[in-house]
This record gives structure tokens, sequence and C-alpha cells, in this order.
């Protein structure tokens, strides 16, 4: 290839570069997990096997990077990793970045899902699971602590409405289309004491792991805490 004289196409390649000594955030999502979850008849709302296999992929990954990584957090079928700000990985290079975390992520997913899922519902070829993959950057600690608890409770709003829609589906016996209506509109508070009057479901009661998702430090352990409390320890140092 050396010295071609069709080596000039390489000129029309363009690299995004992210900006120097800013946060960078990748975060990979499952490309139509809600059928994808139904294929695999996931159990509804929270398949903890589900989240264990997001859990031991990202926890290589970071494994992989941990002198790149501040910390990376998850919840269903997304995971953020929040890279240092002075990180040279691949030169920056936002195409890199974003192709080798996702591809990371997507062969871990695959090689890994026989450790969490029975035999008899093993991944099949017509059928295998794609993530997507973007690459953010921001300017300052501030913004990057509203990214995660933006995640953060985005955990919550959705688990607390996951949990009281499959409740009322499951336990109370609507239809899905009832469930829905009943939940239309109503608060948190709302939600909170439909699951308690009506499904005889405390939702502080819920597992950590579903309410609170899970955060992995660089080390890699993984924990399941309140993020908005534990982020002045998380980011000491950065
Ligand atoms: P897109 O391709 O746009 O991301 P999507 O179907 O993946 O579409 P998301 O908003 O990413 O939509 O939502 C992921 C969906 O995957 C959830 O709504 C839920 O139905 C399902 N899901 C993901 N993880 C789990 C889990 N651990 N247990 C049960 N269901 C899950
Ligand atoms: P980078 O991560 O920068 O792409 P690389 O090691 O993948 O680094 P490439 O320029 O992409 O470098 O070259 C791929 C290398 O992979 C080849 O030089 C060769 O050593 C090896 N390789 C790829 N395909 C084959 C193959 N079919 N048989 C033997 N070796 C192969
Ligand atoms: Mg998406
Ligand atoms: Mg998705
Ligand atoms: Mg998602
Ligand atoms: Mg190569």
């Amino acid at each position: 290839m050396a010295n071609s004289r069709f080596e000039y196409v390489k000129k029309f390649e363009t690299h995004m570069t992210v900006l120097p000594e800013t946060y960078i955030v990748i975060r990979i999502d499952g490309k139509n997990f809600h059928e994808f979850s139904n294929i695999y008849k996931f159990d509804k709302p929270n398949d903890i096997r589900a989240i264990n296999l997001m859990n031991a992929c990202a926890k290589n990954l970071v494994l992989k990077y941990k002198s790149e990584m501040i910390c990376a957090y998850g919840e269903s079928d997304e995971y953020s990793f929040i890279l240092r700000k002075d990180s040279q990985l691949y030169n920056r290079r936002a195409d890199k970045l974003t192709s080798i975390f996702v591809s990371f992520f997507t062969s871990q997913y695959v090689f890994l899902w026989n450790k969490f899922f029975p035999i008899e519902n093993s991944l099949n070829l017509k059928n295998l699971p794609m993530f997507d993959s973007r690459c953010v950057n921001y300017p300052n600690l501030d913004i990057i602590k509203d990214y995660l608890t933006w995640r953060f409770v985005d955990t919550h709003i959705n688990n607390l409405y996951n949990t009281s829609f499959w409740a009322l589906v499951l336990k109370c016996g609507m239809t899905t289309r009832e469930a829905e209506q009943k939940l239309n509109g109503t608060f948190s508070k709302d939600k909170n004491e439909i699951l308690f009057s009506q499904c005889n479901i405390n939702y502080n009661d819920e597992p950590e792991i579903f309410k609170k998702g899970s955060l992995i430090n660089k080390k890699g352990e993984i924990m399941h805490v309140d993020v908005v409390n534990q982020i002045n320890e998380i980011f000491q140092g950065f």
C-alpha cells in the first residue's frame, strides 16, 4: 500500500478529536432492547441476569482501561464510561473511542452470555445483540457531576414507573393498556402510593441494584449507591 498513487484517498478522512483537557464520556446503549428482552424472555421489570451481564461487561472494560477511567455507571441496557480529562487514549479520536469501546462491550456481552443465561436460552444467529455508542465531551467537573446525576435520576424515574407498571399487570391483573392509563400523569408519590395500597409493595424494599443502578470505580468494584450523595467522593482527585 505504501506510496502508491492511490494513497491520496486517505486525505478525505476526517478525524474528530475531542477537545484537550476536557472529560470524555462514552455511552453505549442496546439497540432495540425492548424487543431483544422479549425475545430472550427477560423477567419484567428487571431481569437480574441481564443486569449482572451488563455489569460484567462494563467491569472488564473499566479494568482494561483503568488508568484512563474515573468511573462507569449503568442501568437497563446502557452504560456510561467517564474518562479523565488528561486521557490520551487513542489520541482522543472520537471515532476510535466510540468504536473500540462499543465493540469491546458487544463481544464481551456475547462471550459472557452463557455465564448468566441457561443453555436453553442461548443467543441465536438471527437475534444477536447490538449496541450504539457516542462520545461526549464535558468542560468541567460540575457538568460531569450533573451528567452522572442525570443518568441516576433517569434510573429512578424509569424503575419506579416500570415497577409500578409491571406490578399492576402481574400482581393486579390489569392489561398493559389499563396499567398505562392508571399511571398516566402520576407523580412519584402517587406511584409509591399505588404500589403500596394496590400491589402491597413498598418501593423502599425493592433491591438497591434496581433502584440505584450500578456504579463501577476504577478498581472495578461495583456498587449500588446513591450517586448524588457519593459524587464528591467519586470525583475526589479528578
Ligand atoms: P433503542 O434502540 O432506541 O435504544 P430500546 O428498545 O433499546 O431502543 P431503551 O430506551 O434503550 O429502548 O430501553 C431499553 C429496554 O430494554 C427497556 O425499556 C426494557 O424493556 C429492556 N431491558 C433492558 N434491560 C432490561 C432488564 N435487565 N430487564 C428487563 N428488561 C430490560
Ligand atoms: P491497529 O489497531 O492500529 O489497526 P493492527 O495490529 O490491527 O493495529 P493493521 O494495520 O490493521 O494493524 O494490520 C492488521 C494485522 O493483522 C496485519 O498486519 C497482520 O499482522 C494481521 N492479520 C490480519 N488479518 C490476517 C490474516 N488473515 N492472516 C494473518 N495475519 C493477519
Ligand atoms: Mg437509544
Ligand atoms: Mg436501547
Ligand atoms: Mg436504554
Ligand atoms: Mg487493525
